[in-house]
């Protein structure tokens, strides 16, 4: 039998409806590869190309620059003469020459964080034939030009470090228009082009020391090499770290034929997207610019026109532009170039039904010819995910479970935080207005830079336009404000990835770096002075708006409703007081997991005897202090029993070490010696008395009932004397009570002793009984290794998966955040195990405990009640643990809800 060996390819061709890839092959090709392969296969024009896989970025930063060129050269040497023959031009030919760009591409969209060349393959030689060929000698001097300065740029590596640099290339420019009187880049002759270039070049040498490669394929292997490194750089590392994608994912190379949008008025570049990204209508939407490349839509530097005409119309109602003036100066595509418009329409059709979602795609038109250069799934609000799921359910277009899958379960929270508060945005001052690029409401502070975005605690960052180094500042600020650039621009499109407020385009404010100024109308604002954005209509308003509650959308609730046809794991609630309770149960909570008691105790008029309790020296002056405290709690127990009729509510005993309820200020000991009529001495003696040195592992949770168990007496009583209290209303409570930081059966057993002596003593002092729960809290180490034993005597567990995680990695809860962000920079975390659940150590501690608990009594009821429980990756192991429900905060609660339909939607395959 014959065999034959397979040879890896490192390079994947596409073009003239053909591709060796296919959109299945995101991994190997990155995003856009696979979708330009996928394209060109189902007949999409796209300009010809290749694509080189990203586990040759792998073995590029593992074997080095000179071992992976070598490898692949006769690979790329082949792809681009495929290109040559399909585009009928060569490669550094000087009479029809071909001229390709470099991209980059991850497998997942990683928006302006990576670089970009384009026009490669121009020379002094080639610049002449592409002139020729093209008979505009300025295009092809302008080309040139823009290719020195992006190699330069992004190769070469001149691009300003900080942000009093220049960029030379720029300054170049700007003193050649100062010479020369002139404003706009399109003023220049075609000698100034020529001049400029050879300027350019000059800049190039003097400061790498070399001159700029001439030679084509040097060129390209350049720029390869470039987009490999820019995957460690500092833009790609922050935007990994922050979405938790591992290094060794790497990034694919796009080669491809350029083609031209600045050719002339029959040409021109836009991006278009298939719906409303922003409130996910049904509408085909986008930009377009007429004789320009695509880095002049996405810079923001020129204002782009709509490309339907029902956007146009949109676009000028909102920009107060009067119809004869926008017919005449900003007409859509569709009134433009109607045959064009046409074609468009019907790929965007095609590419949303075969991918069976909303498309974001970017066009060019060379001389009247379309090419479409990329398609991808689109970036989109919340607001807009939800809308879209559910409107393609209904079109028929993706089915119930697909539909689910479309919600990436934390975007929800986008839904569900406050808006402007429509009485006080009545009285609002609107200074100026941009376009609503991201919707949401935003009050803070102005800052003029990223890297000073938390310089106040709320701030609006404010810039004339954002760049991807300003990603970070982005994600601190409470919203983004821009003067210049349209909905596609960086600061747009970046805004509505991270869900954040973003107004951009607002040309009427004059922004000044240097005097930390912004002027509108003659008025200025200062640094530090408060502004407020509505991301959903654009306006820019003066001071500080209050904010209110969003109403939930009708979609939202459909699929909210539609998440619990297919989940079967339970979501609670955390909450400790009645207020939270009701806003958790109308996000759908079926209960409370977890009630911490003591911020019960922090309110000033129960410090007070709290702290009374604390300084007594006897169980008697103790007890009168809980005397106290008793109908305080009892209480808050029943308007928190109240708010979940029906549902069960576990509370959770006294949990912190006790110094936490005392003084350290002298100012305040003072006043609380005079108050209780005690020596001063004394409470600083009380104070050093508590002192531990590891509180976190000292005297707390159930240690403090065992050594106070008046404490676990007056808790007890008063939660089963308020479920009593309602019962008589006729009110269902459903008392679940924890015991805290338990490690071995017999710390549980005298706590349930002291529980359940109360109960029964409250029962015959009412002459009555309610149904309670005794159980307890997982989360140390040795409880969850003992859960055999301790489940022979509780009723619940639920897994603390702060402090077990805390212990298990031996990782202080309160210091670890100093050096945390390192690991995970580092790559020695993947995230922060106190956000995201450790399934790898922290879960098998949860899945034995279950195991094992569920062994000694199989409908032993298990949950979680840690911070993981609204986060959706621990949300999907703990459904596959086979806990009955997850706890968490109540805004969480949506969230959890889709993350436990999700998990079960996976899992039935
Ligand atoms: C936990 O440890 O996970 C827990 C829920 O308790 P706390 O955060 O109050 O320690
Ligand atoms: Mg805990």
């Amino acid at each position: 039998m014959e065999t034959t060996q397979e040879v890896k390819a490192r390079v994947y061709k596409f073009g003239d409806k053909t591709a060796d890839g296919n959109s299945k092959m995101k991994n190997l090709l990155g995003g856009k590869g696979a979708n330009l392969a996928e394209m060109s296969l189902i007949g999409i024009p796209v300009p010809p190309g290749f694509t080189i896989t990203t586990e040759v970025c792998t073995e590029y930063n593992l074997l080095g620059q000179e071992a992976v060129v070598n490898m692949i050269t006769p690979e790329v040497e082949q792809a681009i003469e495929n290109i040559e023959k399909i585009m009928g031009a060569k490669f550094g030919d000087m009479e029809n020459p071909l001229l390709v760009s470099v991209r980059s591409g991850a497998r997942v969209s990683m928006p302006g964080m990576m670089d970009t060349v384009l026009n490669l393959g121009l020379n002094d030689e080639v610049v002449e034939g592409l002139a020729l060929k093209t008979g505009n000698e300025r295009f092809a001097w302008d080309s040139y030009r823009r290719f020195i300065q992006m190699y330069g740029d992004v190769v070469l590596g001149m691009k300003p470090e900080s942000k009093i640099d220049i960029d030379p290339f720029e300054e170049i420019m700007e003193s050649l228009k100062h010479k020369r009187k002139i404003e706009l880049d399109t003023q220049f002759t075609i000698q100034d082009l020529k001049d400029l270039v050879y300027d350019f070049k000059d800049a190039v040498k003097k400061r790498t020391g070399h001159d700029f490669p001439t030679n084509p394929y040097d060129q390209l292997w350049g720029a390869v090499v470039a987009v490999f490194n820019s995957w460690n750089g500092d833009r790609a590392i922050y935007y990994r770290t922050m979405n938790g994608y591992p290094a060794d994912w790497g990034t694919a190379v796009n080669v491809q034929a350029m083609v031209y949008g600045n050719m002339g008025d029959n040409s021109g570049t836009g991006v278009c997207f298939t719906r409303d990204a922003g409130t996910g209508e049904d509408v085909f939407n986008g930009e377009y610019l007429i004789n320009a490349q695509g880095e002049d839509v996405v810079a923001g530097t020129r204002t782009p026109q709509q490309i339907t005409k029902l956007g146009s119309l949109r676009w000028a109602e909102l920009a107060k532009v009067e119809e004869e003036d926008r017919v005449k100066n900003y007409p859509s595509l569709e009134e433009l170039m109607p045959n064009i418009y046409k074609e468009l329409n019907s790929y965007q059709e095609k590419l949303e039904s075969h991918y069976k979602d909303m498309q974001d795609m970017e066009f060019t038109m060379q001389d009247g010819k379309l090419w479409i250069l990329q398609t991808r799934n689109g970036k989109r609000t919340g607001a807009a995910m939800v809308k879209i799921a559910i409107d393609m359910l209904k079109e028929g277009m993706i089915d119930e479970k697909q539909a689910l899958l479309r919600i990436e379960p934390n975007k929800l929270d986008e839904l569900l935080h406050p808006v402007f508060d429509p009485k006080a945005l009545k009285e609002a001052n609107v200074i100026a207005q941009g376009l609503p690029a991201s919707p949401g409401a935003a009050t803070g502070q102005i800052v003029f830079f990223a890297d000073e975005a938390n310089k106040y605690k709320f701030t609006i960052l404010t810039r004339i336009e954002t760049s991807p180094e300003d990603l970070e500042g982005m994600n601190i600020a409470k919203g983004i404000l821009t003067a210049r650039g349209g909905m596609t621009s960086h600061a747009a499109v970046v805004a509505r990835g991270m869900g954040k407020c973003c107004v951009s385009g607002a040309g009427a404010l004059k922004i000044n770096y240097k005097t930390r100024t912004l002027t509108v109308d003659g008025k200025v604002y200062h640094e530090g002075d408060w502004i407020s954005l509505n991301g959903s209509t654009g306006n820019i308003i003066e001071g500080k708006v209050a904010t209110s509650e969003p109403e939930l959308s009708g979609e939202f609730a459909e699929i909210m409703e539609l998440s619990d046809k297919y989940r079967t794991m339970a979501v609670r609630t955390n909450a400790d007081s009645p207020k939270d309770a009701k806003v958790a149960r109308r996000f759908g909570a079926q209960g409370i997991g977890l009630t911490r008691t003591e911020h019960m105790f922090f309110e000033v008029d129960r410090i007070k005897a709290m702290r009374e309790m604390i300084l007594a020296d006897t169980t008697k002056g103790r007890k009168h202090a809980l005397d106290l405290l008793l109908p305080m709690q009892r209480e808050d127990f029943e308007g928190i029993f109240e708010a979940m009729e029906g549902l069960p509510v576990t509370v959770r005993l006294l949990d912190p070490p006790l110094h936490e309820f005392v003084p350290h200020q002298l100012e305040t000991q003072r006043s609380l010696a005079e108050e209780m009529d005690i020596s001063i001495e004394a409470i600083k003696a009380k104070v050093i008395e508590l002192e531990e040195f590891n509180p976190m592992l000292g005297h707390r949770g159930c240690r403090l009932g065992i050594s106070y168990p008046e404490i676990t007496e007056m808790q007890a009583r008063a939660i089963i004397e308020a479920a009593l209290n309602l019962k008589a209303k006729g009110i269902d409570a459903r008392p679940e009570i924890m015991v805290p930081l338990v490690s071995t059966l017999p710390e549980f057993l005298n706590q349930e002793t002291i529980i359940r002596n109360t109960a029964n003593k409250v029962f015959e002092e009412r002459n009555d009984t309610i149904d309670y729960l005794v159980g307890t809290m997982i989360e140390i180490p040795r409880a969850a290794l003992t859960a055999h034993l301790i489940a022979e005597r509780a009723d619940f567990f639920s897994y603390g998966t702060n402090d077990l995680t805390q212990m298990a990695f031996g990782l202080s809860r309160d210091d670890a955040g100093k050096f945390l962000p390192m690991y995970i920079e580092k790559g020695i975390l993947k995230a922060d195990p106190f956000e995201v659940l450790d399934q790898e150590g922290v879960g098998q501690l949860v899945q034995m405990g279950t195991e094992k608990g569920r062994k000694v009594k199989p409908n032993l009821k298990v949950g979680i009640c840690g911070e993981h429980g609204g986060e959706p990756s621990s949300v999907e192991f703990c459904f596959n643990t086979g806990l009955d429900y997850v706890s968490c905060s109540p805004y969480r609660v949506p969230i959890a809800r889709i993350a436990a339909a999700q998990a079960a939607i996976k899992k039935q395959g």
